[in-house]
């Protein structure tokens, strides 16, 4: 089977190093990869994004088997184009992946079949009304952008200052580009976050293993919100009766109100909850896997992802095929000085050799780049240092200890991840 992955960052890196494990793959194109993907697959030219490119590569290339990794070639319609061919591919359609594109169509759609979500005050596509409707808000209050804005959409905001620079920054300077056009408010929920994703092949499902992510940059959730600085899963995270509550009061009416609604979801369905007092409620949806909650699912699967991810594009997705080893997982971001505001890149970076040679670790490239010999860092997130253990206190022992071992100038991380905080609005 020749299989194509797409995208670029530390999130495809995991799906191409577990699809090379498949026993019935012979070749994994990355489109476009990254400089340590390059080591594991070849990487091919077109953006990820670019549907039209993407198409006239696959009529070349011919993939057996396409696996989306981020939102824009959803949205896009990527899967749409593939599949009225007849290739197989994993991921949403254009229609279905609405429910990442617009925030205010999800909030919808939760009202409407009675899914437990923050409530909303109201969706403005105009700033005068954004500003306005704060008069009658309690605070903090959460801010989203209707559109893909790349992990910057959100903001919590503590008092009136920080929302009218955000609806001014996202509506009046155009600075999130066209997703930040249109936004809606809402309350703001006390928890912890839960990363609960499904896999979908339009009528069958299979869960995922729990994750819990850290979006904050620094230690203690401080600092600005980023893409993800690190990530965790241990079955702890999901005792039985909460996963019985999430079946029951999430999933199940997400999957009659998709089928209410002629919504036929295959792919990746990520629901970001927050376990509030009041039970758990969701933030979002994504319509594919997370990132850095890929990391630590990839290093716990004990199945043929290929075959699982065919079974997926073929819609005969058997649920039990999912084993997943025992224990824990923990992936610790290494990010570049600066972000996720400016930072520099071309550094080169040392000790990964070191890094992968410690047991149960697997280095993740996100933004990184070949130089000749070296490999040089291309974006913000650079690494997802990864790791397995008998416990979650072992794999982040073994996580931290290779990220030690990796050195670039300007290189931050947190030193916190996957220990447990009661922040106000979750981590
Ligand atoms: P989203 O892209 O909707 O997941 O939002 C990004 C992050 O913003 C979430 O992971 C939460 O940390 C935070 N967030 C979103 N909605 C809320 C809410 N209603 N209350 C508190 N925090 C929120």
């Amino acid at each position: 089977m020749k299989v194509l992955v797409i995208g670029g960052g530390a999130r495809e890196h995991a799906l191409v190093w577990k699809l090379r494990e498949s026993a019935g793959v012979e070749k994994v194109w990355c489109a476009p990869g990254n400089g340590g993907i390059a080591g594991e697959a070849e990487c091919v030219a077109p953006e990820a994004g670019g549907v039209a490119a993407l198409t006239a590569w696959a009529v070349q290339y011919k993939p057996d088997l396409t696996v989306v990794g981020p939102e824009l070639p959803l949205v896009n319609g990527l899967v749409d184009e593939f599949s009225h061919r007849g290739w197989p591919i994993v991921g949403p359609s254009g229609d279905a992946a609405q429910l990442e594109g617009s925030k205010i169509f999800t909030k919808e759609f939760l009202q409407r079949n009675h899914i437990p979500t923050a409530v909303m005050y109201g969706h403005y596509d105009s700033a005068g009304g954004a500003y306005s409707a704060l008069c009658a808000v309690d605070w903090p209050v959460v801010i989203k952008a209707d559109g893909l804005c790349a992990g910057k959409g959100v903001c919590v905001a503590a008092n009136p200052d920080a929302a009218t620079d955000f609806i001014e920054r996202a509506m009046e300077r155009n600075e999130l580009g066209p997703g930040g056009s249109r936004v809606l408010l809402e309350e703001a929920l006390e928890g912890q976050e839960l990363s609960f994703i499904l896999l979908m092949d339009g009528t069958r499902h299979a869960a995922l293993v729990p994750t819990r992510d850290h979006k904050r940059a620094f230690d203690n959730n401080e600092g600005p919100n980023t893409g993800g600085m690190g990530a965790y899963s241990s079955d702890e995270l999901l005792p039985a009766d909460l996963r019985q509550t999430i079946a029951k009061t999430i999933v199940e009416p997400t999957l009659r109100a998709l089928e209410a609604e002629a919504i036929q979801y295959q792919g990746f369905l990520y629901i970001g909850l927050m376990l509030t007092q009041s039970g758990p409620k969701v933030l979002e949806f994504n319509c594919r896997l997370g990132d850095p909650e890929t990391q630590a699912i990839a290093a716990r699967m004990d199945f043929d992802l290929a075959e699982v991810m065919m079974d997926v594009a073929k819609g005969k997705l058997e649920p039990e095929k999912l084993k997943w080893k025992p224990g824990a997982s923990a992936c610790v971001v290494l990010a570049s000085g600066g972000y996720p505001g400016k930072f520099e890149t071309g550094k080169e970076i040392r000790g990964l050799e070191e890094a992968a040679a410690i047991a149960d670790v697997k280095v993740l490239h996100a933004g990184t780049k070949r130089a000749g010999e070296k490999i040089v860092t291309s974006g913000g997130r650079v690494l997802g240092v990864t790791a397995t253990g008998n416990a979650l206190g072992s794999a982040l022992d073994k996580a931290y200890q290779a990220a030690r071992k990796i050195r670039f100038e300007g290189m931050y991380y947190r030193r916190d991840i996957g220990q447990r905080q009661n922040s106000a609005v979750g981590d």
